[in-house]
């Protein structure tokens, strides 16, 4: 976000120039749409902002005595288009509007800023994705810690909590904040913890008090204590909470009215996943830009937007609690085993539409009249999946029962607007027939003057005998007569010129005027009636807000199941058993993202696991590289997280004893822009798991050590592995690939340390992976086979087979390495040809016919021990 300053002196402005600039004022960091009739324009550094980002035409305006200030400009419809642009590139903008029209208008028309849009805020669905939330977050530090509120204003869900201040960094990055929202005095402490790109906007300092944050939380929830909401003691998260609301109230001028429920993250009731972990096991985002390799992209077949948000959250947090998580997986099992009622909850959630949003447009009066049938359609699905569901679907059917009956709310609708409505509401015509009375007959007159006008044009027509004679409308002139030239002879006296056009004359007569009064009266008046009838039909909904927000919550959690259920039947995935024990116990699993994306004909192979707190604790893994030991591990971790957030897994059987934190440390994530080197990132990441795992949590770490020398490595690899086994606080069940095998006689040592190996067979001269997992640690690397798959120059896998093959028989230190003739390299030709073509020659110039058998004998053996080599 760049800073911009625009100090004007009035003095020399227009008057339309001197309105925007004091307009301006208030605004200096927003870039502000300013309308000006049928077109929003910025002007000075705005304009040239916006022409930069939009890609529109940067041009002047007269600006007062011979001054100009830079134009840059868009139509009013094409407002959605554009802003969303200017929000995605990090700008506020400020909405400044004509507020009376300009017919009446003495003077200049009166203008003012009627919202803020903030990329935290915004509720315009260009801006928005869909299927995920745009969050907002405040926060309120106070020695190490924070109370911190994270609002989508757009779906009016409102979190909050308190937590250490190190774990800023991670919320941010977890729920993708696009705004966070400080006291001025916290700016630069917060900017400690946030060391990359992001939008930080202040408040002042007097706002974060603990009483008036608790009494506004109060007054927006219509409550007389936060105990129900389990906040009274968490000031430092009520201030926070405080914060977004009049963040949000400011910028939408008011309009808060759909924030009506607040909820308390208690972080002890989820599994701790950082946002390293999210990022390497690629949940949400590829470390490759390929969407397709996303667990997220896998697994997702909700069919509502709000689902497809619910379905992330509750990757993000993954439940400790064990009645919880098996109520989710029952309730998927309901949906499996009664396969006609899912079929028939899978069409019914088709209808649903993004009720969260509707709501929120509601309030900000950003709603038309399809957006409220859309929102009917989607609260009768309540209905019909009640109609559905078995009784024997016990916990689908207290779900559902805990939905809100707004079968009035449905009424009311249903009688008031008809059911394929415009989405324009200045055009009006939405409001059902039999409503109102008033605007009947309004509609009545209108007809009929409709009528009256196509009788008077066939009348006119005829009369005159001119049969291109037209009855048209515009703005300027309201109802004429259109003839062409070549009639206009015929013309009668009674027709009153109004305009000459190249071909045609336009004409009016008085009786033509009557009725234009007529229609457009009633025009106007139908329009003004059924925008009233609209608004208080939006207040009715609102005022259900609440019950409406918990029945979309209720049919997003039911997608969720449907999606998990379609997903297990489709991908063949198994219920997991969840318990209290230190187990954790695969058979025959899969990695969720990998199996899908093997190349045709190409099987995944399915492999076992157990982990315990005593024999089992600590699993080495060794193994070739690319026998798929990163796939195993990241395999695992998934498992875990689709198990305790509530889904059904991939394995023929899987036994999880509840984990408290996943960590992993896979993958090299470089943090090199943030000022720190691929060993560093290591090493920080590594910590974290070392002073927070406990005796619950899982750890997955892939080839710590490799960032630094092997020797530094390998002492760094065999003291972590120690001191997770043998502290006792710290005592994780974890997994550990490794490609120092000298970390393979740690078992010997360990009680709880065991070894695994993935399985490769030798087969001439080639390397088969067979990609099974089996007991016991690896003997080779197999690292310059793959080198060889990778095209890497023959004189240099030569080469190194032969420096590995000294260092194996000891034979060379390494300085006499160095000290070797080593070979000359060339393009093209190798070293291999090099000794076949020497073989080729001296073969030539042998003469078989002088050699006796022993004699031949004798030169093969020389051969072979020349060439063997
Ligand atoms: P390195 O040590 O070089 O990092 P690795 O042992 O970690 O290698 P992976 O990256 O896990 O190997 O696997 C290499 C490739 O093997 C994967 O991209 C995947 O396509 C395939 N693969 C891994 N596991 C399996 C499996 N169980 N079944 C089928 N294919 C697999």
């Amino acid at each position: 976000m760049k800073e911009k300053k625009q100090v004007k002196d009035l003095k020399n402005c227009t008057p339309v120039m001197k309105q925007y600039w004091n307009a301006k004022k208030s605004y200096p960091d927003s870039i502000m749409l300013f309308r000006m009739g049928d077109f929003y324009e910025t002007f000075d550094n705005d304009a040239k902002i916006a022409s930069e980002i939009l890609g529109i035409a940067l041009t002047k305006r007269a600006n007062g005595a011979a001054s100009s200030v830079p134009l840059a400009g868009f139509p009013y419809h094409s407002f959605d288009q554009y802003v969303h642009k200017l929000l995605k590139s990090g700008y506020k903008v400020a909405l400044c509007e004509q507020v009376e029209d300009p017919k009446l208008a003495k003077g200049i028309v009166k203008r003012e800023v009627v919202e803020l849009l903030t990329p935290g805020t915004a509720i315009n669905s260009n801006f928005l994705n869909n299927n995920e939330n745009n969050f907002l977050s405040s926060i309120y530090i106070k020695h190490e810690n924070i109370g911190f509120a994270i609002i989508d204003n757009s779906t009016a869900e409102l979190l909050c909590g308190e937590t250490n201040v190190n774990n800023l960094k991670d919320i941010v990055k977890q729920y993708k904040i696009k705004e966070l929202l400080v006291c001025e005095s916290q700016e630069n402490l917060v900017k400690k913890y946030i060391n990359f790109d992001l939008l930080i906007t202040t408040y002042e300092d007097w706002k974060a008090d603990r009483i008036n944050s608790y009494d506004k939380l109060l007054k927006q929830f219509h409550t007389k204590s936060l105990k129900g909401y389990g906040l009274e003691n968490n000031d430092l998260a009520i201030i926070a909470a405080s914060a977004c609301i009049n963040y949000v109230e400011l910028n939408s001028f008011g309009k808060t009215k759909h924030i009506n429920s607040i909820t308390k993250i208690d972080s002890s009731e989820y599994m701790h996943i950082d946002s390293f972990t999210i990022k390497n096991l690629e949940i949400f985002e590829s470390l490759n830009n390929n969407q397709d390799a996303t667990l997220i992209n896998v697994i997702d077949k909700t069919q509502t937007a709000s689902g497809s948000r619910l379905l992330k959250k509750n990757l993000l947090k993954p439940l400790k609690n064990l009645k919880k998580i098996n109520c989710r997986l029952d309730s998927i099992s309901e949906l499996i085993k009664n396969n006609n009622e899912f079929n028939m909850v899978y069409e019914a959630l088709e209808q649903v539409s993004d009720i969260e949003r509707i709501v929120v447009k509601i309030a900000n009066n950003k709603s038309n009249p399809r957006d409220i049938i859309n929102l009917s359609t989607s609260l009768k699905v309540i209905d019909l999946i009640k109609n559905i569901i078995k009784p024997s679907m016990k916990n689908f059917c207290k779900k559902i029962n805990e939905s809100n009956d707004l079968s009035k709310i449905i009424n009311i609708i249903s009688k008031t607007i008809k059911e394929e409505p415009s989405v324009n509401i200045l055009k009006g015509g939405y409001i059902l027939e039999g409503y109102s009375k008033e605007l009947d007959e309004l509609r009545d007159i209108s007809k009929k003057a409709n009528d009256w006008l196509v009788a008077y044009q066939e009348n006119e027509r005829s009369k005159h005998n001119i049969p291109s004679l037209k009855i048209n409308f515009n703005k300027v002139f309201g109802y004429y007569i259109d003839v062409t030239k070549t009639h206009i002879e015929k013309v009668p006296d009674y027709y009153i010129r109004k305009q000459t056009l190249v071909n045609n004359e336009r004409y009016f007569t008085n009786e033509l005027k009557d009725y234009e009064d007529k229609i457009l009266t009633a025009g106007d008046q139908i329009i003004e009636i059924e925008n009233k009838i609209f608004k208080k039909l939006l207040e009715e909904i609102l005022f259900y807000g609440k019950e409406i927000q918990e029945n979309s919550k209720i049919l997003s959690e039911i997608d969720v199941y449907v999606s998990n259920a379609y997903i297990a039947i489709e991908n063949n995935y198994t219920k997991p058993i969840l318990n209290e024990s230190s187990n954790y116990i695969l058979k025959k699993s899969r990695h969720p993202v990998v199996e899908r994306l093997l190349p045709f004909g190409e099987e995944f192979i399915e492999n076992d696991l157990k982990l315990d707190y005593k024999k089992n604790q600590i699993g080495i893994i060794t193994g070739p590289n690319m026998a798929g030991k990163s796939t195993y591990l990241r395999q695992i971790a998934l498992i875990s997280l689709l198990a305790q957030s509530g889904s059904y897994v991939p394995a023929e059987k899987c036994e999880i004893g509840i984990i408290d934190k996943l960590f992993t440390r896979v993958g090299a994530s470089d943090n090199l822009a943030g000022g720190e080197s691929t060993f560093l990132v290591e090493m920080n990441e590594t910590a974290n798991i070392l002073n927070n795992a406990t005796n619950k949590s899982l750890v997955i770490l892939d080839e710590i050590g490799r960032g630094t020398s092997t020797f530094d490595g390998i002492s760094l690899a065999w003291a972590i592995t120690e001191y997770l086994h043998n502290n006792k606080k710290c005592k994780p069940r974890t997994l550990f690939a490794t490609h120092y095998h000298e970390l393979i006689s740690l078992a010997d040592s360990l009680d709880s340390c065991f070894n695994l190996n993935i399985e490769v067979q030798e087969y001439k001269n080639e390397v088969i992976f067979l990609r099974k997992i089996q007991q016991g640690g690896a003997s080779k690397s197999y690292g310059i086979h793959v080198a060889k798959l990778a095209g890497i120059p023959n004189e240099v896998i030569s080469r190194a087979n032969h420096i590995l093959r000294n260092f194996y028989d000891n034979k060379t230190a390494f300085n006499d390495l160095y000290k070797e003739q080593l070979p000359l390299f060339n393009d093209e030709e190798n070293i291999s040809n090099e000794k076949a073509n020497d073989l080729l020659n001296e073969l030539k110039d042998l003469n078989i016919d002088t050699l006796s058998p022993v004699e031949c004998l004798n030169i093969l053996n020389s051969f072979k021990k020349k060439y063997d080599d």
